[in-house]
């Protein structure tokens, strides 16, 4: 995009507005998705826990043995204790035994009701079916609580947790084989450019091929985003009109290109005159023109910038919150955190800047972060070599190597959405 207002001591738009007036207004938009669905926890994972549960059990339900050892009387820890059964995981053993016995246990079986402790097998002797306690333990120990790891009716996981891996096994370990969580969101996705080709196909001469819809579709792909691509949109005022009636079911619309000032930018007029515009004009680097509205089915609609790393960085700043917060995921924000620069960086002020970098941990466990070149937002590279962004706060003026920058780390963009 050109910039007259742009002067070398600094890059601000008086037209722009702040990436946290930015995010105000556009989660302020967004409406929340209702419809819950109940599905096997098995194929729960990525999905947002629609309700808060509780524990219909205690987990453990019987106390249950911490080590291999002897269920034993805290009080007969000085005699010699016959052992009189044995009680193996799954298979409990006689719930009395009479004074002066002991029983042999292993890690997870049930502790009998007349032992309160266990001593792990390694500080025992054996002598002819019976132990001596070389080192006792405290009353109770190894022995794990019923409930300890949680208790029944207790809160277990609130509403809006993302499910994951231990989600799922939390889940599963509280006998639970169905979950009711948040119905997918349904995202429109196209791109927006006569030059632009599907990779496979000829590439005419002053064509390129289109990488957007596919970071897009594997930026925001997971279980809970159901994403419609609806392909390559030219660049005209009817093209744009049909796509919009196309995307009438949609929950969000994302576009990429077209939101600029040039000749073949026709976005943002097609959607004040078929919807409202919210937002254009963000003071980030990149990302400026980033535009945000309402589509007339009330459906919220991000025009991302062409530039496939403008548009990379307004997805992650963007978007997926919007879609995390429409989905009532409680946490929506990537972590940020310190790093040592290892070399200097250039900046201007008048924006946040995002710059793609590589977060690196040495021997000692510190961690420091170098950008990955040519920082300019058409190079697709500086992205796929970069695990993170530099974030530049509005007034800086760049940052000296040795320097602690903000960091946010990333999985190579391969992290969906939720
Ligand atoms: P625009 O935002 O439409 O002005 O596009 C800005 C730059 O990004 C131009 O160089 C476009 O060719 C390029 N571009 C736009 N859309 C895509 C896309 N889907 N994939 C790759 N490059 C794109
Ligand atoms: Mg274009």
């Amino acid at each position: 995009m050109k910039d007259s207002k742009q002067t070398m001591a600094s890059d601000a738009d008086p037209n722009s507005i702040s990436i946290d007036a930015a995010r105000k207004v556009i989660f302020e938009q967004l409406p929340s998705i209702q419809q819950t669905q109940t599905v096997p926890v098995l194929q729960a994972f990525g999905r947002v826990l629609a309700v808060d549960l509780t524990s219909a059990i205690n987990v453990p339900s019987f106390r249950a043995s911490a080590m291999d050892g002897y269920a034993y009387r805290h009080t007969e820890a000085e005699l010699t204790l016959r052992i009189a059964d044995t009680s193996l995981a799954g298979h409990p053993s006689a719930d009395d035994a009479s004074a002066g016995e002991c029983h042999r246990i292993t890690t997870g079986a049930r502790v009998p009701d007349f032992a309160d402790t266990v001593v792990q097998q390694e500080n025992v002797e054996i002598v002819n079916g019976s132990i001596t306690i070389k080192h006792g333990s405290d009353l109770g120990h190894h022995v794990r609580p019923i409930g300890s790891d949680s208790a029944k009716d207790q809160p277990l996981m609130s509403k809006g947790q993302r499910i994951g891996a231990a989600q799922i096994a939390t889940l599963c370990a509280h006998g639970m084989s169905n979950v009711e969580v948040i119905r997918p969101i349904n995202v429109a996705v196209f791109s927006t450019g006569d030059e632009l080709n599907d990779a496979g196909t000829a590439l005419p001469v002053g064509n390129i091929y289109d990488a957007n819809r596919a970071l897009l579709a594997s930026m925001l792909g997971s279980s809970g985003v159901v994403v419609n691509d609806l392909g390559i949109v030219k660049d005209s005022i009817s093209a744009l009109e049909d796509v919009f009636e196309r995307c009438r079911h949609a929950d969000m619309v994302i576009s990429s290109g077209g939101v600029s000032v040039g000749d073949a930018d026709f976005v943002r007029p097609v959607l004040e005159r078929l919807g409202k515009l919210h937002v254009w004009k963000i003071a980030v680097k990149p990302g400026r023109p980033l535009t945000f509205g309402k589509l007339d089915q009330q459906q919220p609609y991000f025009g991302l910038p062409g530039n496939p790393v403008s548009a990379a960085v307004t997805a992650l700043l963007f978007v997926q919150p919007a879609i995390r917060k429409m989905l009532g995921q409680a946490s929506i924000e990537l972590p940020r955190i310190l790093a040592t620069l290892n070399s200097t960086l250039k900046k201007l002020p008048g924006r946040v800047e995002y710059q793609r970098a590589l977060l690196e941990q040495d021997d000692l466990g510190n961690w420091s972060v170098s950008t990955t070149g040519l920082q300019d937002s058409h190079v697709v590279s500086s992205l796929h070599k970069a695990n993170c962004f530099i974030e530049l706060g509005f007034d800086s003026k760049g940052a000296q190597a040795g320097e602690k920058v903000t960091v946010i780390p990333f999985a190579h963009f391969a992290d969906p959405v939720l």
